[in-house]
């Protein structure tokens, strides 16, 4: 993981935005590893960190806790700073007031640990106010407004019932209204008006709730795709995720290189093993490639379990060493065959092994990296081939796959 390019990444998106911005950092920080990224993001000058669960932001707040990174305030009105950070999770588990106000809730440690939290419907603000109650601090709540994406959110009828729940709490003291959000169903398709449905349903609940004698003061609305393709989204805070770790939101409208975004994380392995096997030699499970000549092969240590995906077989590419090449046959639990080309010319003269045991393959990277191999793969590569997106090549890096940064994140001193 380059943290040095996570850095450059985040500048390049906070400059574009012109806002304050939320690092996401869900899923271990989409595969990176989030004790890295977050400390990283804090560094370049993120002033929100952000998680779907509010498991992963306990997680985190126990990190940062550790390296004694401080809390903001708790008022509405003091503004976080990257020494001070805000954390929002906005996955928060359903629970009933009595089971909210339970010693050890899940809203109660949030609450405790200084998390803001959001809510859709006037249960959730009920459960917060109840955990509220019982931790004696109020629960600091953004409200969340379905704009068009029909995921979590209070849809417009359902609106003022919220904000009425909230209003209540508000006045009996348990609750803080911080912000009013949203999310973008189709950023990522910026001439199709659906970004500007999204904004015009935001603008009339942000009224709504402002009718009730709410006034959410950070309003927020885009992710990558908002930020990057519709100025009006970014409002008083943007959520930058996959553009942190330098892929794009939809490469089909801009690729990471011409966002001037630089993947971050690689993934290599050493080869376990490198061996020749003749013409008509069948090659891993179900023996779906066959040798079309004589063969090198190569053997990855990498597998589903880790996070290839078995769509891959017989198409995920890997560089060795200036070849460009693929895996063959089907993805194993926890290795890989690769093809290293034939082994014998057209001759029938013998062709040595273009690489040796402990050479390194590289599954995806960032072909333009200082030093890196031309031939490297991206994890936009992976995912043609896989018939899925970036996000969730990189997102699925299998746990047991060590996790090691290189770079200090910091601005180049020279
Ligand atoms: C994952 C997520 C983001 C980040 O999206 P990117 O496209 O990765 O920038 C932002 N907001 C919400 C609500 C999310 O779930």
């Amino acid at each position: 993981m380059d943290l040095d390019a996570l850095a450059r990444n985040a500048r390049v998106l906070a400059d574009v935005a012109g806002t304050p911005w939320l690092a996401v950092v869900k899923a271990d920080a989409y595969g990176h590893g989030i004790e890295a990224v977050a400390t990283t993001c804090l560094a370049a000058g993120a002033t929100w960190l952000g998680t779907a669960q509010v498991a992963e932001a306990l997680h985190l707040r126990a990190l940062l806790d550790a390296r004694g990174t401080s809390r903001p305030e708790p008022g509405l009105d003091a503004v976080p700073t990257p020494d001070a950070p805000r954390l929002l999770a906005w996955l928060v588990p359903f629970l009933t007031p009595e089971q909210a106000a339970a010693p050890g809730s899940a809203l109660r440690q949030a609450l405790a640990a200084g998390i803001d939290l959001s809510a859709s419907t006037p249960a959730q603000v009920e459960a917060l106010a109840a955990a509220a109650r019982a931790e004696g601090r109020p629960a600091r709540v953004h409200l969340k407004a379905d704009t068009g994406m029909s995921r979590a959110g209070a849809v417009a009828e359902d609106v003022p019932a919220l904000a009425a729940a909230a209003r209540r709490a508000e006045e009996e003291g348990f609750l803080d209204v911080v912000g009013l959000w949203s999310h973008l169903s189709r950023a990522d398709e910026p001439d199709s008006g659906s970004t500007e449905e999204h904004l015009a349903r935001f603008r009339a609940a942000e009224a709504s709730v402002r009718a009730a004698g709410l006034t959410p003061r950070v309003r927020h609305l885009a992710a990558t795709g908002g930020l990057l393709w519709h100025p009006d989204a970014r409002l008083d805070l943007v959520r930058a995720g996959i553009g942190l770790y330098g892929l794009s939101p939809d490469p089909s409208v801009a690729t990471s290189s011409e966002l001037g975004l630089s993947p971050v994380m690689r993934l290599e392995a050493p080869l376990v093993q490198v061996k020749r096997i003749p013409a008509g030699q069948a090659v891993s499970y179900g023996g779906t490639w066959t040798a079309p000549t004589d063969r090198w092969l190569g053997l990855v240590p990498l597998g589903y379990s880790d996070g290839l995906p078995r769509a891959a077989a017989s198409a995920g590419p890997v560089s060795v060493g200036g070849l460009r090449t693929t895996v063959v046959g089907k993805v194993c639990m926890d290795q890989v065959v690769i093809d290293l080309g034939p082994a014998a010319d057209t001759e029938g003269e013998p062709v040595p092994a273009p690489a040796a045991p402990g050479d390194v393959a590289v599954l995806w990277g960032d072909p333009g990296a200082p030093g890196a191999d031309p031939a490297t793969p991206t994890a936009d590569d992976w995912a043609a081939v896989c018939g899925t997106i970036n996000y969730e090549i990189v997102t699925r890096l299998g746990a047991r796959v060590p996790r090691v940064t290189a770079g200090d994140g910091l601005p180049a001193s020279h």
